[in-house]
């Protein structure tokens, strides 16, 4: 299924605020703690710690530190495999003769952020135009966060993973919606909402009619061939490609005198 990243801005409030970035606080805490072990395994005992092997200690560390609790274990989990994936680089660097940087210690006023990487301990609701809201952590103590933004997949759209960034002292929520097939036009690949009660498909944008699991059915099958982009939708080629070929041909007469 399609995925598209939709930016909200957030609002905190002071009290939000201040534990948004103890939240962070804690996540930097547990990557640079996860990156030390595995520094400690290496040079004491010349052993690589995995991400399983990691992953497996959270609840012991939940239990001696309840405040990881509220953080969600997947995003617990997700900080782990971020630092899985800097060893990864590292290794990759190694092995094609680079000399890369070992991954670093990240310090907690720079640590970006933090990431849900399914729809679980967040919900986010849209309200008419611009206004949205963001619930997360679980129970009594979640945080309804004001945001600000709009998806235009409608809602036949499903979150799928969440994304909190900082930045210069402002507050991100990036969510990765998956686009339901039946919510495109296999004609021209644009967004058209629909509820469940519409079964026959009839776009505003191209006039492509069919019956909606028929129109879904083709959009599934132009996205199995050309992922994400519905080149197969199009009669004419996409205009990032035609503006491509158009600047070589551009360039081609500007760049020969060079050489002469
Ligand atoms: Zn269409």
């Amino acid at each position: 299924m399609e995925r598209r990243k939709v930016t909200f801005k957030l609002y905190p409030n002071a009290r939000e605020a201040t534990r948004l970035t103890g939240w962070i606080r804690l996540h930097c805490e547990l990557y640079n703690a996860a990156l030390e072990e595995r520094i400690d395994a290496y040079r004491k005992h010349g052993t690589s710690i995995s991400y399983y092997d990691q992953q497996n200690v959270l609840p012991a560390i939940k239990v001696d530190r309840p405040e990881f609790v509220e953080l969600g274990s997947h995003a617990l989990q997700q900080i782990l495999r971020k630092l899985d994936l800097a060893f990864q680089a590292f290794f990759r660097r190694v092995k094609a003769g680079q000399t890369p940087g070992f991954p670093r210690f990240k310090a907690s006023k720079r640590f970006s952020g933090f990431c849900y990487p399914d729809p679980a301990g967040w919900k986010l609701m849209q309200h008419g135009a611009s206004g949205a809201t963001l619930r997360i952590g679980s129970g009594k103590d979640a945080m309804s966060i004001r945001a600000r933004g709009q998806h235009r997949f409608g809602d036949g759209a499903k979150p799928n993973d969440l994304t909190i960034t900082r930045r210069n002292g402002e507050w991100f929520a990036s969510v990765t919606l998956r686009v339901r097939p039946s919510q495109r036009c296999a004609g021209c690949w644009e967004i058209v909402p629909k509820t469940l009660a519409q079964r026959t498909h009839v776009c505003p944008h191209c006039g492509h009619t069919a019956q909606r699991d028929q129109n879904a059915a083709s959009v599934v099958l132009i996205d199995a061939h050309t992922p994400g982009t519905g080149v197969a939708a199009r009669p004419k080629p996409l205009s990032r490609q035609r503006a491509k070929s158009t600047s070589v041909t551009r360039e081609t007469p500007a760049t020969a005198p060079k050489g002469v």
